[in-house]
């Protein structure tokens, strides 16, 4: 079910989210709520990934976007309880936004590769190594369960542009 995407000022977006017990991973609620998590995201033309906060969820769950890869079905979409095990050394300022932050960009500095460990939505553990955009998403969505957005590490915040945000919308 699409639910509504809460903005900067939500409380949600600002509380420590909290594990998901294992065995509670394969629980209707649960797979619900991942369902919920990628209707709510296939709204958003730009959203590449979505944290559970962001739907007034204080939970530790995020989703990506199958659009961002190549062949969606042999990746990992879902990421329960993730932990970022290690970040390479390199970092650089990328350009970045928020569905929960509209309509703002910014730079913040983010690593440029990351190691991350989560649950899948049947529960079982894994691990995947990013670079890119990708190892660029889980250092934002794990921001989110901290209680951190963007704007608070960005330089160069600014609104975006009514051009750029009719881009974004489609019209
Ligand atoms: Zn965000």
């Amino acid at each position: 079910m699409i639910k509504e995407i809460v903005q900067d000022g939500h409380p949600a977006l600002r509380a420590k989210a909290k594990e998901v017990p294992v065995e509670e991973i394969q629980s209707e609620a649960i797979q619900e709520l991942i369902q919920d998590m990628h209707d709510s995201l296939a709204t958003q033309r730009d959203g590449v990934a979505l944290a559970a906060p962001q739907i007034g969820v204080e939970k530790r769950i995020f989703v990506v976007a199958p659009f961002i890869f190549k062949h969606p079905e042999r990746e990992k979409l879902v990421y329960i309880n993730p932990r970022i095990l290690s970040k390479s050394r390199d970092a650089s300022w990328k350009h970045e936004g928020c569905l929960s932050c509209r309509w703002k960009v910014g730079e913040v500095k983010r690593n440029e590769e990351v190691e991350i460990e989560a649950y899948d939505e049947n529960g079982e553990k894994f691990r995947v190594h990013a670079d890119g955009l990708l190892a660029h998403i889980f250092q934002h969505e794990t921001d989110h369960f901290e209680g951190i957005l963007f704007l608070d590490k960005a330089r160069n915040l600014r609104d975006m542009t009514e051009e750029e945000i009719r881009e974004i919308q489609g019209e």
